[in-house]
């Protein structure tokens, strides 16, 4: 029910944190993984790490042409795409007083345009291939706010109700489209939030029933479960992996 041999998955920010581990799961379970990202050497090096058969092809997935290009390399050498993970994400920590419009707008594309493209890109390839899977990574921020968050947390809310509209349009076609909310997980990105955020790891710590900070290892089995036949059922969902944070009263 888990095994992804034969199939190929496209993990955008797929070189470190979160995508790295999801990429990881899904390279594990069996499938061809494409890592998209900017930083060439990042990606080759997480491509390396996947095994044979895994291709990093650089792409800034705001950009509608790269994510295009992304698309049709894949099916170039890989033939087909099954699964595509929308994982890039930044976030600029300002209160919204003093967040710039293209400050707004880099965070909105970056995280939320970007998954509308590659969906948009991907769709063709699912019909040619009876169906697919989608994972869009969302965040606590999907349901909660933060005075420093104010464009990431819009992002991440909107990214919800895309799966949402998703989910619901291409049923028809055999394509799951889920969410997934990671809680507070160690990455590059949070690593910076920890030094600009005061008080931000004693109360992750705090906060998190689970006791501790996310790793990356953590994301691999909802991948593996969100790009299988296990969860051919289950669409338009928002999951967290937080370890407990989101129902914390
Ligand atoms: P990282 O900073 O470690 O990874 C971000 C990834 O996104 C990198 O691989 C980066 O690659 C890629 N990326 C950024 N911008 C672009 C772009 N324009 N085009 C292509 N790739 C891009 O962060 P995380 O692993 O922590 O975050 C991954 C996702 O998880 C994000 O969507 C984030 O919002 C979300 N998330 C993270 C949480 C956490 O606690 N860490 C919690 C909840 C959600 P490159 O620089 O090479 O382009």
């Amino acid at each position: 029910m888990f095994d992804l041999h034969g199939k190929v998955a496209i993990v955008t920010g797929g070189n470190g944190g979160i995508g790295l581990g999801m990429a990881r799961g899904i390279a594990g379970a069996g499938a061809r993984v494409v890592i998209a990202g900017r930083n060439r050497e990042k990606s080759l090096a997480a491509a390396a790490q996947l095994g044979e058969g895994a291709l990093a092809v650089e792409a800034d997935v705001t950009s509608e042409g790269a994510v295009r290009r992304l698309v049709e390399r894949t099916l170039g050498e890989c033939g087909r795409l099954d699964i595509l993970v929308n994982n890039a994400g930044i976030n600029i920590r300002k209160p919204p007083q003093e967040l710039a419009l293209t400050e707004w707008r880099q965070v909105i594309d970056t995280n939320l345009t970007s998954a509308y493209l590659c969906c948009h890109a991907a769709y063709p390839l699912f019909k040619a291939a009876g169906g697919g899977k989608i994972i869009n990574i969302g965040s606590m921020m999907s349901i909660f706010g933060a005075s420093f968050a104010p464009a990431y947390a819009a992002s991440k809310g909107g990214i919800v109700q895309l799966t949402k509209a998703t989910a619901v349009a291409w049923a028809p076609d055999n394509i799951q489209v889920n969410a997934v909310l990671p809680g507070w997980i160690d990455t590059e990105l949070t690593r910076n939030a920890r030094t600009e955020v005061k008080g931000l790891h004693e109360g992750v710590l705090a906060r998190t029933p689970a006791g501790r900070w996310g790793t990356i290892d953590d994301m691999e089995g909802i991948a593996i479960f969100l790009a299988s036949t296990a969860s051919d059922f289950i669409t338009g969902t928002a999951i967290p992996v937080d370890g407990g944070y989101a129902v914390k009263g």
